[in-house]
């Protein structure tokens, strides 16, 4: 159930995975609520090029794409990131990032004292970490914000970390656990001396508004169609191998049958499929909404929030714009004053064509600007024209020049990024543990990690779950 990369993952892995279908093979059936199958991945065309509306990178470092894109025989469409670095824009002006940074968290003192972009007093609690390190007792989890205020003080959490996470994540670090989101970051901290020089051993890892490693090889990848073509191929691929695949149908209920001889029954408006097992690759509240009834510890899955975000995609002729001389983006902090009323509502500025060589062209330039996060949902209450015309706003203010746009493109996510606040994993784990007492299996991007990595694996390893428990029931 949920035809988004995980519960595409799931069916592929079902299907046989690497080997393909053979005669143990169940029959697969994957139900999507909406008319297309891919969830947050999606392409459109757009200037002349295929560009992706959501997801256009993924970890090279995880390596669960790239298998599944190696096993659908795509290896020639991987595209490493061309370009590193990253600027943020404070105190009115942009400062190229320091290097050393592990999401946003300082690792090397000297790049961080001579950095601009922040107050002496900042750069100060940098040098107080490295030589007089604060002591923080930390129980069983604590929010990242927590921990980084407490060691390098409130300048350096939000002007640097939370632009990081958050342009990843879409939300706050006072609300996000560091065990789930960053359990380096909670390793770290319990050692109990320097945060910076703790987190140096991760290597620097210097995030532009999508993460991108400079350390040696490539840190992020894309697909020359785009991300969104990787769900396309999968589903193309999983109806040859047999897969029946349900778009435009939502699953209204779920009903348990004990006494027939399937344990399930999979309702959709118009159809009812008995089914051996489930799986739910879904957001976590329709989990919860649908089967909430079975068990407390399913219910409690409706707490999980998602943040909803807009992306808009520009291309302007090159005589329109002057860019920042290097970098693939700029990263903005929350509650960046805008013309004296107000913040910024843009988070991040990501320059699609320095990033992706398959999407550079001579004539013109392809950016596009993230707006919105857990905490600032202004954009859902504007018209599309009003979110565009604000955006390019600040956009003019932003960059060093931004002339006249000769196609824009607004798309709105208006959930997707799941929030993982403090007890994330416990109530995950329990979830889990009451749902495969019914044979149902949980995956996507609210469990096991945001990202399109975190959710192929999710997919794939409920996949085997439930491959096992139906095995050795049967
Ligand atoms: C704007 C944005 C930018 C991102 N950028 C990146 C990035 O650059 N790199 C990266 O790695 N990750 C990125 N991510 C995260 C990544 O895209 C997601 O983590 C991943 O795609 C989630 O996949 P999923 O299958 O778990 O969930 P989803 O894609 O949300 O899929 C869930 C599916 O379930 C369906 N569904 C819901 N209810 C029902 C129902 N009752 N019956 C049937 N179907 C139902 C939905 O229609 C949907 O298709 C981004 C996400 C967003 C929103």
């Amino acid at each position: 159930m949920g035809g988004g990369i995980s519960g595409l993952a799931a069916a592929w892995e079902l299907s046989g995975g690497a080997e393909g279908p053979n005669d143990a093979t169940p029959r697969v059936e994957v139900v999507e609520a909406s008319e297309r199958f891919g969830g947050s991945l999606a392409t459109v065309p757009f200037a002349g090029r295929t560009i992706d509306l959501g997801a256009d990178g993924f970890l090279a470092r995880r390596p669960e794409v790239i298998t599944l894109v190696e096993e659908l025989g795509l290896s020639d469409q991987l595209e490493t990131l061309i370009a590193s670095g990253a600027w943020l824009w404070a105190r009115g002006a942009l400062h190229e990032l320091p290097g050393g940074l592990v999401l946003g968290v300082p690792t090397d003192l000297r790049e961080i004292l001579h950095f601009k972009g922040v107050t002496w007093r900042a750069r100060l609690a940098a040098w107080r970490d490295a030589h007089f390190p604060k002591r923080l007792h930390l129980g069983d989890d604590a929010t990242i914000g927590e921990i980084v205020r407490t060691k390098l003080g409130a300048e350096l959490s939000y002007h640097l970390v939370e632009p990081m996470i958050g342009g990843i994540q879409a939300g706050r670090i006072d609300e996000l656990s560091a065990k789930s989101v960053f359990p380096a970051l909670l390793d770290a901290a319990r050692m109990n001396g320097s945060l910076m020089k703790a987190l140096r051993p991760l290597g620097s890892v210097n995030p532009g508004p999508r993460a991108e490693n400079l350390s040696s090889g490539p840190a992020f990848y894309t697909l020359k169609g785009g991300v969104g073509s990787l769900p396309e191929a999968l589903a193309r691929q999983l109806r040859e191998r047999g897969v029946v695949l349900r778009n435009g149908v939502a699953v209204t209920a779920l009903r348990r049958t004990p006494a027939g001889s399937y344990p399930w029954e999979v309702d959709t408006l118009h159809t009812t499929t008995p089914a051996n097992a489930v799986i739910l690759a879904t957001p976590a509240p329709v989990v919860g909404a649908l089967l909430g009834s079975l068990d407390p510890a399913i219910d409690r899955l409706k707490q999980i929030e998602s943040a909803g975000a807009a992306i808009v995609t520009f291309a302007l002729a090159r005589d329109e714009i002057t860019l920042m001389k290097s970098g693939t983006g700029i990263l903005v902090p929350l509650h960046t004053s805008w013309a004296g009323a107000g913040s910024m509502m843009v988070t991040a500025v990501t320059l699609l064509d320095r990033k992706w060589p398959h999407l550079s062209r001579d004539h013109d330039v392809v950016l596009r600007a993230h707006v919105g996060r857990s905490d600032d949902s202004r954009w859902m209450e504007m018209s599309d024209e009003a979110v565009t015309k604000r955006v390019i706003e600040e956009l003019v203010v932003l960059l060093p020049r931004f002339g006249a746009p000769q196609e824009t493109l607004l798309q709105r996510w208006p959930g997707g990024l799941p929030q993982y606040r403090l007890g994330h994993e416990l109530l995950v784990d329990e979830a889990r543990a009451a749902s495969a007492k019914f044979a149902v299996a949980l995956a996507g991007n609210a469990y096991d990690g945001v990202g399109v990595p975190a959710s192929i694996g999710s997919g794939r390893r409920a996949a085997r779950q439930v491959i096992e428990a139906t095995s050795s029931s049967a």
